[in-house]
């Protein structure tokens, strides 16, 4: 059974074609600049390399229109046909309360999605703008959607609700939601497969540090409490995100600078994090590690603080669980960098572990990287939010 993957931004589209029987990639690529000028198409089957296509696509229709021509092209296609393509799963961002599990998509979940859309306005409008577009050129395949939030949805009360007026929860849905729920669901499940253990008996704390940035809590496989917030906002320091601060911030400095809200959530999103606090040098981790071993100290300055707050989060988590087993690094800083792993676990000998260096010196792969006999065990497990959403897509629509 073979499923698309897609997870359609506003202006670009990423997907995948796998083969769910033996779980392999066929083709995967991203169409850029959708509905801008210079419009490009990256196209690459499996075992070769990639295709770069110079082309406009006004529309995501005319995207997925090229994603398909593509997959079924005589020379470089993976398929013969689109009767090869059995299913298609949609990554959505925001399913609000209503979506607590993936769900096959038919108008009235499309309705539902609609709705949560003033809780994710850049991102619902976008998803659902690629599940149309499949929708009409493969009216016959069935699709479903798969939520960022839905995995946190078992976190009780007492860790998503704020402290705000009560009323603000009961008329606009203000709580906390948590993102990066595929990622989290799908790593947490394989640090209990890794070792060889029953996720029911564990209390893992999930690191998914990418350019974006999320912690979770996961007690017995159910999501206890999460990072990030009512948006991606909050939580960690993130690439371009401040994470956490003192919301009178927002006011004290919009009044200094004559800033208007919404030109202080840009600067909290695009302006903030790693990249606001190295002064300007680069929210990617590799440039920081590059500037830091040169002696720069304002990127030692937003590394140690990146680090500093993973910590503190791994501290709370274990708190709210009461105890943690295992602890697992993921995405792209969680899984390739090891200085920053390294650095975090330096805080964490009080749980009774400690990173083993050499274990610790690798990227990208499975592995335990806290030494024999560690109490709490520090893990690396690479995420793969597209296999989770195929098999997702799987359970629901398999043959
Ligand atoms: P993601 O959003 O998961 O793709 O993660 C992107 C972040 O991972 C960027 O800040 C990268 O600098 C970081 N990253 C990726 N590869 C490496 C690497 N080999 N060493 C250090 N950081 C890396």
């Amino acid at each position: 059974m073979n499923v698309l993957v897609i997870n359609c931004g506003s202006s670009s589209l990423k997907y995948q074609l796998i083969n769910a029987d033996n779980e392999e990639v066929l083709a995967k690529g991203l169409c850029e600049r959708i509905g801008i000028d210079g419009g490009m198409h990256t196209y690459q089957p499996k075992g070769a390399d990639k295709i770069k296509t110079d082309v406009d696509m006004p529309t995501h229709t005319k995207a997925v229109s090229l994603v398909l021509e593509a997959l079924t092209d005589a020379k470089s296609g993976v398929i013969k046909s689109l009767g090869e393509i059995d299913a298609v799963g949609h990554r959505i961002v925001h399913g609000g309360e209503k979506f607590s599990k993936s769900v096959v998509i038919d108008d009235e979940v499309i309705t539902a999605i609609e709705e949560c859309s003033s809780l994710a306005p850049l991102h619902n409008p976008a998803n659902l703008i690629g599940v149309n577009s499949c929708r009409e050129l493969m009216p016959n395949v069935p699709m479903v959607a798969v939520f960022d939030t839905a995995f946190h949805q078992t976190m009780p009360k007492k860790a998503y609700l704020y402290g705000i007026p009560y009323e603000y929860y009961r008329k606009y849905k203000v709580r906390r939601y948590g993102f990066h729920g595929t990622s989290h669901e799908y790593v947490a499940n394989r640090t209990a497969e890794f070792l060889g253990k029953d996720i029911k008996d564990m209390k893992i704390i999930v690191c998914h540090l990418g350019n974006g940035a999320s912690v979770s809590a996961v007690c017995h496989g159910k999501c206890v409490d999460t990072s990030m917030g009512l948006t991606p906002l909050e939580g960690l320091i993130m690439g371009t995100r401040s994470g956490d601060i003192d919301p009178a911030i927002i006011g004290f400095i919009a009044e200094k600078e004559g800033l208007s809200i919404s030109e202080m959530e840009t600067v909290l999103n695009k302006k903030s994090g790693v990249l606001g606090l190295s002064d300007g040098i680069s929210s990617d981790f590799r440039d920081l590690g590059q500037a830091a071993d040169s002696g720069n100290e304002a990127a030692k300055t937003a590394l140690d603080t990146y680090a500093y707050r993973v910590a503190k989060y791994i501290g709370a988590y274990a708190a709210a669980m009461n105890g943690v087993d295992a602890i697992t690094f993921t995405a792209g800083v969680g899984e390739n960098n090891i200085s920053a792993r390294v650095q975090i676990s330096e805080y964490l000998t009080y749980l009774g572990t400690q990173i083993d260096i050499q274990k610790n010196d690798m990227r990208g792969e499975e592995a335990v990287i806290s030494k024999d006999g560690s109490k709490v065990q520090l893990l690396v497990i690479p995420t793969d939010e597209e296999m989770s959403i195929a098999r997702q897509t799987v359970a629901l629509v398999g043959r």
